[in-house]
């Protein structure tokens, strides 16, 4: 079984539709998604739709969470992104597309299990808002224990848009570290971060998905339109340039 995860898309459909298609090309069986379809960029109908057509099913992230019922603990340029795209679901004229759109966000889950695994969009924990960050693995073994305590194999999270695999030691590795590999073993719990889609955060502002093979972990990384993003996000008066800016960075 082959599984594409996808995480953190933000309405960025230019990067969505080129992972997606790169995900076509590489024949899997089924394509998950571990949240955060909406906030920060400029095209959220567009991506629930692609979502929606191509995942098998998808968590709920805290922007999705943020536009869909009320923006916690949000900067004002995160806030002001999640009314701008709620808007833009109120607008739809059709009313079959929007109760189909809406009913599909509705759906969104909290956390989903399959196999070995635990999905959740942010920690076991707190599925929809915690951060678990790389740098955790050093400064916060009692936080990662805690994290661990609730996974009894594996684990996938998104939310920090920074791919890679934490094991129980505590230890991170990025990718870049293991070959763009991973194998998963008996030996250790591991919780696998594909990284973002539409707004990667490790300084490299390609794409980022992983591709689950069994028990082995695939990292892909994937060039993308990223100015046609940032012109979109410049013409959006309620979407903060810096949107637009930190996609060329990847920050
Ligand atoms: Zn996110």
């Amino acid at each position: 079984m082959r599984t594409a995860i996808i995480s953190d898309i933000h309405a960025n459909l230019e990067a969505l539709k080129v992972v997606l298609g790169d995900i076509a090309d590489r024949k899997v069986d089924r394509v998950i998604c571990l949240g955060d379809i909406l906030g920060y960029g400029p095209n959220p109908v567009e991506c629930v739709d692609l979502i929606a057509d191509h995942c098998e099913w998808c968590l709920m992230g805290n922007h999705d969470f943020g536009a869909l019922y009320e923006p916690t603990n949000f900067n004002v340029a995160a806030e002001q992104a999640a009314y701008w795209t709620r808007t833009q679901f109120e607008r739809e004229a059709n009313a079959e597309a929007a109760s189909r759109r809406w009913e599909f966000l509705g759906r969104l889950q909290v956390r989903v299990g399959f196999d070995n695994f635990l999905c959740v969009h942010g920690s076991p924990r707190r599925p929809i808002n915690e951060y678990i960050f790389p740098e955790d693995a050093i400064n916060s073994p009692v936080k990662m224990q805690q994290v661990f305590d609730r996974v009894e194999r594996f684990c996938m999270v998104g939310h920090t848009h920074v791919p890679g695999i934490f094991t129980d030691e505590p230890d991170f590795y990025p990718p870049d570290d293991l070959e763009g590999r991973y194998k998963l073993n008996d030996q250790e719990k591991a919780i696998i971060n594909p990284g973002s889609v539409g707004q990667p955060r490790d300084l490299d502002p390609r794409a980022s998905y992983a591709i689950l093979d069994g028990e082995t972990v695939e990292f892909h990384r994937l060039e993308y339109d990223i100015e046609a993003v940032v012109e979109k996000i410049y013409d959006i008066a309620e979407l903060t340039n810096w949107l637009g800016d930190r996609l060329r960075e990847g920050r």
